[in-house]
């Protein structure tokens, strides 16, 4: 008798995660061997946030399950909540042998969790890595629950060695969403015809809470929107994220919008996102993107505030308070950024890594029990 497909889900709950993910999702879906389940929850149903779900739909996956997990104040401890009740409802009609997750959000969090309480294997994408606001503690708390890990590299595994997290259970696949740095095939001028952006140059924003600072966002979104005014340049503004004080930053970009030289909008798609950021003056705020894609493509950053605090930086990147001069100081100098001296990213083909693991039946060794692997240290030797 031939065995039945192993199932495998994957749980995603923004652009952020999506865009790291998919490759490797797609890898499952086009198997034979392995039946892909996608859950798809958090901004991605909300309009506000862009309905980024229509991204993952246009992938064409065949088992796609939607669960609106926020109400309308998006709090993000009854999110998680929330998302662990219906998570745990879905893998009890699933009976998946494996759940991905991907990173540092209440979502795969959730879903660790209930995992774990379920003797389901975890697997974790991107545990490892040391970075500001509530997002190191949840990717860490995370990387607890999980059985596995995918590790973008050999630091990050010492970091999970560091938690107690065995060896044998870390495998270095590096970033996924790197290798669709590579694959991107819109050009610039698709990108701006879609999106109707008439910018000969222009910079990008990207600007999301910092939790553990929520007395302070007001100020700081505030801080960041009077020095992009002064500065005289154009400017695509891409929404937060939905975590705690997001909506003190898109208060503050009211005071944007209709102006000639600011184009906002709530999420880009990642093909188009990605054709703008290569022909980007600079891209400025605290996502992520500033320390990984832009770096890589050669486009100098402005990294503003404290939320990727921990994080290995890059020459083409210059880091400043949340203060109005400090901001646009930095917009003044960016000219005179070394692009070549962009921090070199070993681009690894995260998703063909993935999925020898897969197959080779790797992860289904490993023990859902558990073992702290304690570090020895000299002294009590
Ligand atoms: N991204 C996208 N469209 C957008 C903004 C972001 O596809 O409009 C993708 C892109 O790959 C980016 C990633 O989402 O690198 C993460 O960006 P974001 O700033 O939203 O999240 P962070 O990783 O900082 O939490």
């Amino acid at each position: 008798m031939l065995s039945p497909k192993k199932k495998i889900v994957f749980i995603t709950g923004t652009r952020a995660d999506f865009s790291k993910i998919k490759s490797l999702m797609h890898k499952v879906e086009d198997s034979s061997d392995f039946e892909l389940f996608v859950f798809v929850t958090g901004m991605h149903l909300s309009s506000y946030f862009g309905s980024t779900i229509g991204e993952v739909e246009k992938n064409g996956f065949r088992n796609i399950f939607k669960f609106i997990n926020y109400d309308k104040y998006y709090q993000m401890d009854k999110a998680l909540a929330t998302t662990i009740d219906g998570f745990s409802r879905f893998v009890s009609e699933v009976e998946p042998d494996l759940i991905v997750v991907h990173g540092d959000r209440i979502e795969p969090l959730a879903a660790a969790i209930t995992g774990s309480l379920n003797n389901i294997l975890v697997a974790h994408i991107e545990g490892g890595e040391i970075s500001g606001t509530i997002d190191d503690s949840l990717r860490h708390a995370i990387s607890k629950l999980a059985h596995i890990h995918l590790v973008n590299d050999e630091n990050a595994k010492k970091i999970l060695m560091q938690l107690g997290e065995s060896e044998d259970s870390i495998f270095v696949i590096g970033s996924p969403d790197m290798e669709l740095l590579e694959q991107s095939t819109i050009s610039l001028d698709e990108a701006k015809r879609y999106y109707d952006i008439d910018f000969e140059h222009y910079a990008i924003v990207m600007f999301h809470p910092v939790t553990t600072e929520f007395m302070d966002m007001k100020a700081q979104s505030e801080n960041l929107v009077s020095a992009l005014k002064s500065s005289g340049k154009n400017y695509i503004v891409i929404y937060p994220n939905n975590d705690l004080g997001f909506e003190f930053i898109t208060q503050s970009y009211e005071a944007l919008r209709g102006l000639a030289r600011f184009r906002l909008f709530p999420s880009l798609r990642f093909e188009y996102f990605i054709a703008l950021l290569k022909n980007a003056e600079f891209v400025i705020g605290n996502s992520s993107c500033i320390l990984k894609e832009a770096p890589y493509l050669g486009i100098p950053g402005i990294l503003v505030g404290s939320r990727q605090n921990g994080r290995a930086g890059s020459q083409s990147v210059l880091k400043v308070e949340a203060q109005s001069s400090a901001i646009l100081e930095a917009i003044g100098q960016i000219h005179k950024i070394d692009k070549t001296g962009a921090k070199h990213t070993e681009i690894l083909n995260s998703s063909e890594r993935f999925f020898e693991y897969l197959q080779s039946g790797a992860f289904f060794e490993i023990p859902t029990q558990k073992v702290f692997k304690q570090i020895v240290y000299k002294e009590n030797l």
